[in-house]
């Protein structure tokens, strides 16, 4: 039996040229059928994976981490997009109530510790329900830089397969497969922000080249910890 790395390696070498939507449906339909679940944070540009799933097979299970952080914005776009889609078995995933009262109790956790914050409310919640599926589909892409910018379409992450199908899309994909159908935007895009996760790490763009510069900003922090290899 192949291990996760040959396994990736072998998808990669077969679907690694395909189309974002293509590769998408060779994983939901041939590959990995009932096994195959999509994270989506319901941020500025997740409606494209979310269109093009609910394309696929509306009943694709998609993971929202609600950390309980989030923008009011956020929590009502994730209601009225996945309407609009379709998508039929939208997960909403929160913290353990245990973990929340015993670390952090006074909601504060982000300031003074944001990895272990990011641990108990995005870590945790989406490790476990990802348990029994066998791949993961999510909308990280080369063009944000930092950790992501050599990431390939297919790879191993922790005994199972991760489909990045945006992996080689900048911003004018994004920008152009959105007007192609009319999708709707999150409403915090018009007010300047161009990468959206949870309410106290999110700051405005301040117009670089990298759209995830409002995510933490003033800190080493780049990633919430959801994609970095357990150790
Ligand atoms: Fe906590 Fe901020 Fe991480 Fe959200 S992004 S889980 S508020 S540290």
């Amino acid at each position: 039996m192949a291990s996760p790395s040959e396994h990736a390696a072998d998808l990669l070498r077969r679907y690694g040229g395909h189309s974002a939507i293509d590769l998408l449906d060779a994983m939901i339909h041939t590959e990995f059928p009932g096994r195959i679940a999509l994270s989506s944070s319901f941020g500025a540009d997740s409606a494209v994976l979310l269109h093009m799933v609910s394309r696929i097979d509306r009943k694709t299970p998609v993971l929202f981490l609600d950390t309980g952080k989030l923008f009011g914005e956020t929590l009502r776009y994730r209601i009225e997009l996945a309407r609009q889609l379709g998508l039929t078995d939208v997960r909403d995933l929160r913290p353990a109530a245990e973990s929340v009262n015993s670390s952090d109790a006074d909601g504060v956790l982000w300031r003074d510790a944001p990895d272990a914050c990011c641990h108990i409310r995005k870590v945790v919640p989406l490790t476990e329900a990802l348990d029994g599926f066998d791949a993961w589909i999510n909308g990280r892409k080369r063009a944000q830089g930092g950790l992501r910018a050599d990431i390939a379409p297919l790879e191993a992450f922790d005994g199972r397969i991760k489909i990045n199908p945006l992996a080689h899309w900048g911003l004018r994909d994004i920008a152009a497969y959105f007007d192609r159908y009319d999708l709707p935007r999150h409403r915090l895009v018009a007010d300047g922000y161009t990468s959206i996760g949870c309410m106290p790490c999110t700051a405005r763009s301040t117009e670089s080249d990298d759209a995830r510069d409002g995510r933490w900003a003033g800190r080493d922090k780049t990633e919430c910890g959801i994609h970095l290899q357990p150790v």
